[in-house]
């Protein structure tokens, strides 16, 4: 009873199950169906009449990985008489895929041989989806789409085996948002997002279909060109992206401009592994950002050696300070007036303990991004008031100290207290000490900037001397600094180390030294290192020389030998040449001649003596005299009447009468004219003479240094006018051009209307800007289509649908020819873009009767 239920129970339990149920008949070839349940139909879509019959395989897709793979599989397992399972992508009826799981089994007969198939399928596609979704969110950036680290690292390898396999080359760009921070700062994390999926988008469009575009997180996305013939490939992938992040972006409601700097790296020639070629992309992209965006760079070895001697020092440099490596050189400045030493600056070196002495030049930029350069500088700052302690005690001439200060320094609001109390901790007036001020750590123009000036009112107030350091390296101009009250600037040695050969640098250094001058600043040349730059410097009246020329940078022993030995600049050097003070002593008396020869002799003056005023005058013939002391009562000429001549004849020398007469008339007279600079009595008092004739020197110069200085000033002054003459000229140059144009403009216009031929101007937007008189006939009153658009207005001159519409309203450009009837007259209507021959845009229309154009 039960078994003969059994075949009613087994139909209702197929038709009742949700699996479906195939039998197929194994023993023909084909092994058709012979049976399908209910559920079979549901998931395949097929009615059963539909799938009786035809082979059990025919919904496997048999094309696709997984086809190469399960459908052997599936095969062996029915060859093999033997259960098996299997997942396999089907397809329904309607032609989507669905995902099944296949459980096969064999059914001999009661011979024992293979008779039937069963099959059982689940529709497993919901499960297989949700577990495709959670594999792309494991390899995907949920916001952009894009692949991520994991995935890129991946797609890299696979890049880097196949170019080897190929021989060929592959490209990584670095691509980093230039203003992501801000954007994202200011439109939030959405604005963010939305650029990043923004320029994802963008991104994808520019390189090809098989190229792989991945964001490895923040806003770095890469990109793998393989297969790159040249570097220029890469180039020209970089302009097409910067091309296609050009166009705003709208964030939040917003439309938001965003650039890109890319790094590029090539392998195998910078690298074959993905991690290094992924670390030199970052590298070459950080100098990118650093040429401040929107720019490629590619990877140069360099950079990697600069970044891992940075990662190395920077380290190190940490502990230089505690471990007492840090060092200050000293290197003076001279005095092109006295040649003498008139300062020190102060320079920092490290002793590294492997490297050696390292100069400042490379690693102050280093403390200074690593944030160490306050601590150095504060070290540095103390040392040199120590180093000053130390001379001054040990009785040298108070010389002052020149200190570099940084820019973060010089921003610090305790920087003023903190020389200060430097200064107060060595007992040391403010005067002992200069502070050297890039240009770089000058404000710009803004309010900010305005806080930054004040920074520096402090330490003006305090009395250090302000220096500003390598002028012409930044952008301010001369008259910029006034309001810093700068002491004195220095030129860069940039604009120094061509100043003999090259006219610009040339005429630079003496405009700046024009130009502070009459600020009120001294000026300063760093870097001189010939004679021939000094000497170039000395004639353009620079204050101050410093460089390897005078001096390499000392150590304090060494700037104890200069001071104690008062090294200087040779005399002829200088910008007051000291051999040129010369003097002419006249006295009839012999004796009195010879003692004021010896009192002087300490003085170094070029003496030229005579013994009477003849005589002074044939030496002042024959000699360039700087200062006359003479006698009055002489035989022959009185000393008045010599001195009176000398002045019309030398109207330059400085004279000075010494006598035992002072009651004369002509010796007041001579006076009062101006013939004598100062009136001395014998007997004299030996101390009191010299001062007075020293006194007569220094004048002697001042007044030849300002002749030079007037000079100076009337060169600059013409140069001046005649670069004001030259703009004058090009202005001139461009009316007559301009008036020229409006002749000819004129005469066109004329022209026109005279022309029988209807001729109408449009502009680049298709807006009537002209029209002639024959135009104006043929249309009756064509002077009212002013202003209008040409095709709205004119309608019969632009016919629609073969591009004569865009011609009118401006976007196309090549010219062409139609035909149009106006008031019953058949007109041949060329249209010409304007262009060709002048800068004008638009086009013109000429109209000419059809008979006449046949
Ligand atoms: P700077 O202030 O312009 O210093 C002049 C630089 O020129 C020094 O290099 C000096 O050694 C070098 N020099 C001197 N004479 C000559 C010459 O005849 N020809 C040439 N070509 N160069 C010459 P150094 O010591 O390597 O310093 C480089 C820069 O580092 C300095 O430029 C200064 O800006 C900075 N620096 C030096 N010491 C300090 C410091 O203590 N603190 C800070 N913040 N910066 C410092
Ligand atoms: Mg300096
Ligand atoms: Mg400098």
């Amino acid at each position: 009873m039960e078994l003969d239920a059994m075949p009613q129970l087994s139909a209702r339990a197929l038709a009742a199950s949700s699996n479906g149920v195939l039998i197929a008949d194994a023993r023909q070839p084909s092994c058709p169906i012979i049976y399908a349940n209910p559920a079979f139909c549901r998931i395949t879509g097929y009615g059963q009449d539909e799938l009786l019959g035809r082979d059990c395989l025919f919904l496997q897709d048999t094309d696709g990985e997984q086809a190469a793979a399960a459908l052997p599989a599936l095969r062996r397992a029915m060859a093999g008489g033997e259960d098996a399972r299997m997942v396999l992508r089907s397809q329904r009826k309607d032609g989507t895929p669905f995902w099944n799981d296949l459980f096969l089994s064999p059914v001999p007969d009661q011979h024992g041989e293979l008779a039937h198939y069963i099959g059982i399928v689940t529709d497993i596609t919901e499960l297989k989806e949700r577990e495709q979704r959670l594999a792309f969110h494991s390899t995907h950036d949920r916001v952009t789409g894009l692949p991520n680290r994991h995935l890129f690292t991946d797609r890299l390898q696979q890049a880097l085996l196949q170019a080897q396999r190929h021989g060929g080359q592959l490209a990584l760009l670095c691509i980093g948002i230039d203003n992501y921070a801000f954007i994202n700062e200011s439109l939030g994390h959405a604005g963010g997002d939305q650029l990043l999926a923004g320029a994802a988008e963008r991104l994808r469009a520019s390189v090809r279909s098989d190229d792989t575009v991945a964001l490895l997180g923040g806003n770095e996305f890469v990109v793998i060109l393989g297969d790159v013939a040249s570097p220029s490939d890469a180039i020209s992938v970089c302009e097409t992206i910067f091309a296609a992040l050009a166009p705003a972006f709208t964030l939040q409601g917003q439309q938001v401009h965003a650039s890109a700097s890319i790094g590029i790296v090539l392998s195998p020639q910078d690298g074959r592994d993905g991690a290094t070629l992924l670390r030199y992309a970052d590298m070459a992209l950080t100098r990118a950002r650093e040429l401040g965006g929107a720019h490629y760079q590619f990877f140069a070895s360099e950079m990697n050696h600069r970044t891992l001697e940075r990662i190395g020092m920077e380290a190190a440099l940490r502990l230089a300070v505690f471990r007492e490596e840090l060092q200050l050189r000293y290197q003076p400045l001279a005095d092109l007036r006295s040649g003498a030493v008139a300062s020190l600056e102060a320079l920092v070196r490290w002793q590294h303990p492997v490297l050696g002495l390292i100069p400042a030049q490379r690693f102050v930029p280093v403390a200074e991004e690593a944030g160490l350069i306050g601590a150095i500088g504060a070290w540095v700052l103390r040392r040199a008031c120590h180093d000053l302690r130390a001379w001054r005690d040990a009785g040298l001439a108070p010389v002052r100290v020149a200190v570099n200060v940084s820019p973060k320094q010089c921003r610090d609001r305790q920087f003023a207290a903190q020389v200060a109390a430097a200064l107060d901790a060595f007992g040391l007036p403010p005067s002992a000490l200069a502070l050297e001020i890039t240009e770089a750590a000058l404000p710009q123009e803004t309010a900010a900037g305005a806080d930054q000036l004040q920074l520096l009112e402090p330490l003006k107030t305090l009395g250090v001397a302000l220096v500003l350091d390598d002028f012409g390296t930044g952008y301010s101009s001369l008259s910029n600094l006034k309001r810093y009250a700068f002491d004195a600037v220095k030129i860069d040695c940039a604009f120094i180390r061509d100043i003999v050969t090259d006219s610009g640098d040339a005429a630079l250094s003496k405009t700046i030294i024009s130009m502070a001058h009459l600020l009120g600043m001294q000026v300063v040349a760093e870097g001189v290192e010939s004679e021939a730059q000094c000497d170039f410097l000395r004639r353009h009246s620079c204050d101050l020389i410093q460089g390897y020329f005078f001096a390499a940078p000392l150590t304090p022993d060494e700037v104890q030998t200069l001071l104690r030995e008062d090294r200087r600049l040779s005399p002829h050097l200088l910008r007051v040449q000291k051999q040129q003070r010369t003097l002419l002593l006249v006295d009839d008396e012999q004796n009195i001649v010879s003692s004021l020869k010896r009192l002087l002799r300490r003085d170094e003056y070029q003496i030229h003596t005579a013994n009477s005023g003849q005589e002074g005058l044939d030496v002042l013939a024959r000699h360039a005299v700087d200062v006359i002391v003479s006698d009055q009562r002489m035989p022959g000429m009185l000393g008045a009447d010599f001195l009176r001549k000398a002045k019309e004849l030398y109207p330059d020398t400085l004279r000075i009468m010494l006598s035992g007469y002072t009651e004369l008339q002509s010796v007041t007279d001579a006076v009062n004219e101006g013939a004598i600079y100062k009136f001395l009595t014998k007997p004299w008092e030996d101390e009191q003479l010299r001062g007075h004739i020293a006194e007569a020197f220094r004048l002697k110069e001042i007044a030849d240094e300002n002749e030079r200085l007037n000079l100076e000033l009337r060169t600059v002054n013409h140069e001046l006018a005649s670069a004001n003459r030259r703009l004058e000229d090009v202005l001139r140059q461009k009316q007559q051009q301009i008036s020229r144009d409006e002749i000819s403009l004129n005469v066109a216009r004329e022209l026109l209307q005279h022309l029988p031929l209807p001729v109408i101007g449009m502009d680049d937007l298709g807006m009537i800007a002209f029209i002639n008189a024959a135009a104006d006939h043929l249309f009756r009153g064509g002077g009212a289509l002013l202003g209008n658009e040409a095709c709205v207005v004119l309608p019969e001159l632009f016919p629609a649908g073969d591009g004569f519409e865009a011609m009118a309203s401006g976007s196309r450009r090549a010219p062409g020819t139609h035909e149009a009837d106006i008031d019953g007259v058949r007109f041949a209507v060329d249209v010409y873009p304007m262009g060709a021959s002048s800068t004008s845009r638009g086009s013109l229309i000429t109209l000419s009767r059809k008979e006449e154009a046949a």
